[in-house]
């Protein structure tokens, strides 16, 4: 029997769930007493609702149960930026190979194309919308990153436009950036409607349990997964916890979960975005220093920021981790948006990457019908639906170019154990921050 030990929490005040249209709709209810199921999911983020979509639509007469210790939205999949990014990201830079970045260019706007089908199709209400992104620099020292990220983009004739200061002013209403990459094809929105809409689309043979944290594992022939006065027995068993992939006991040694924080605004007063924003469209923009500040201004008119990178081997944070988060969120903030500075951060909040030492996501099989799949490497909106949906095609026999290519590079390298990875990943850190300067 596996004894799971660590759990999700809610980390300080959920901002995108908060603020989510559908937030008090309950469409899952707890585990309680002996269940059934062929194929069991734990973890009901943007990986284990892809699966569970993909699995219903190739098996729609199995009964499939989706667990999750939180209700769906609080967990990291509701917490993060709202991107939807389709080309190779910096935090995902694998080889610099074309082929491959074709092919995650690929995968990307899969995910992406499916998700807006939901979207479309189940007329989810997530502020969707096509804004492309910006990645900018602040620091001469980091125009370096950008000048790696235009050889990827023109290496694989991606589209992007290079724009200046006076340029940044006018389109993003401060003048704090030196320079930016901008490209058109990413997706902006709120990441907690959306993964709330995508739950609700499941079909009638997934059968959703919210707030019901898993506590222990029994791997056999019938696996069941407890959680307190309830189980579920089934043949088939996908671990899709992310950063708790390691809790239930398959995955060891691969994972290294950082906590980052966000913090989102009040919605700006008419005079204020008249001030700042005078014909400005929402944007968002990521850093050219992978410990860089990201930013947004949403659709509703709030500011979303969000840095600070830190190693808690609780996966969870305090309200001291939280208000240095808040402190540091405010001196961000307060450097771009000067005029802005009487404005209070109506929420703030931490959540994880889950990050692999070479950017290899874990997509294991580990015999027995059971599955492990995780390390979406802070592009889980994408990478967490294509990952998902490839699973279940190969749990279902179905080969593809895509799969091969995913089953090639989840490989994730050795991490050394506690307390080596704590002291390894808080140096390595502190020195990314320190390098960032301004950026963050
Ligand atoms: C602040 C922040 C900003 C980010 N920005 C972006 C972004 O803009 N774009 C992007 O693509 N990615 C971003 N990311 C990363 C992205 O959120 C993740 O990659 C993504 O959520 C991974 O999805 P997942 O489904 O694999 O895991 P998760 O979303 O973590 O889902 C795993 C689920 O497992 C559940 N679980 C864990 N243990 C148990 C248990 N014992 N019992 C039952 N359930 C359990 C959790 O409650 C959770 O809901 C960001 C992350 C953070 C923290």
């Amino acid at each position: 029997m596996q004894t799971i030990k660590k759990f999700p929490k809610i980390d300080g005040d959920l901002g995108w769930y908060e603020t989510s249209p559908g937030k008090d709709e309950v469409f899952g209810e707890r585990l309680k007493g002996v269940q059934h199921a062929d194929i069991t999911i734990i973890g009901a983020g943007y990986t284990g609702l892809s699966l569970a979509h993909r699995l219903a639509e190739l098996n729609p007469d199995a009964r499939i149960a989706l667990v999750d210790a939180l209700r769906v939205g609080q967990g990291t999949s509701g917490r993060n930026a709202g991107f939807i990014i389709d080309l190779p990201h910096n935090l995902d830079a694998g080889k610099p190979d074309i082929e491959h970045d074709q092919m995650l260019y690929r995968l990307n706007t899969f995910s992406i194309s499916r998700l807006r089908e939901f979207k479309e199709r189940h007329s989810i209400d997530c502020n969707w919308h096509h804004a492309g992104k910006y990645m900018a620099a602040h620091e001469t020292s980091n125009l370096e990153g950008l000048d790696s990220f235009v050889t990827t983009l023109r290496n694989n004739r991606f589209k992007y436009e290079d724009l200046s200061s006076a340029e940044l002013k006018r389109r993003l209403g401060t003048e704090y950036y030196q320079r930016a990459i901008y490209t058109p094809d990413n997706i902006l929105m709120n990441p907690s409607s959306l993964v709330r809409g995508v739950a609700k689309a499941l079909p009638a043979n997934v059968r959703v349990f919210e707030q019901s944290p898993i506590i222990a594992c029994e791997y056999g022939s019938t696996h069941v997964v407890r959680s307190v006065g309830g189980e579920i027995r089934s043949r088939c068993l996908i671990q899709t916890t992310n950063s708790f992939s390691e809790e239930f006991g398959q995955v060891q040694n691969r994972l290294a979960p950082v906590f980052t924080y966000a913090s989102l605004t009040e919605p700006l007063s008419d005079s204020d975005y008249q001030a700042c924003f005078n014909g400005v469209e929402p944007w968002g923009l990521t850093s050219a220093h992978p410990a860089g500040t990201t930013v947004r201004l949403t659709n509703d008119r709030r500011i979303f920021i969000r840095n600070v990178l830190d190693f808690e081997p609780q996966l969870s944070s305090n309200v001291h981790g939280l208000d240095a988060a808040w402190q540091q969120h405010r001196r961000s903030f307060e450097r771009r948006f000067p005029k802005l500075a009487h404005m209070v951060f109506q929420y703030t909040w931490g959540g994880m990457l889950c990050m692999t030492l070479n950017h290899q996501s874990v997509f294991m099989d580990c015999g027995d019908e059971l599955y492990v799949v995780g390390g979406c490497n802070g592009v889980g909106v994408a990478k967490g639906t294509y990952l998902g949906y490839y699973m279940a095609d190969y749990i279902n026999q179905k080969s593809s170019a895509e799969l091969d290519f995913i089953l090639a590079h989840s490989q994730p390298s050795w991490v050394p154990p506690d307390p080596l990875r704590t002291i390894g990943a808080r140096i390595r850190l502190k020195y990314e921050s320190r390098n960032a300067g301004g950026d963050i």
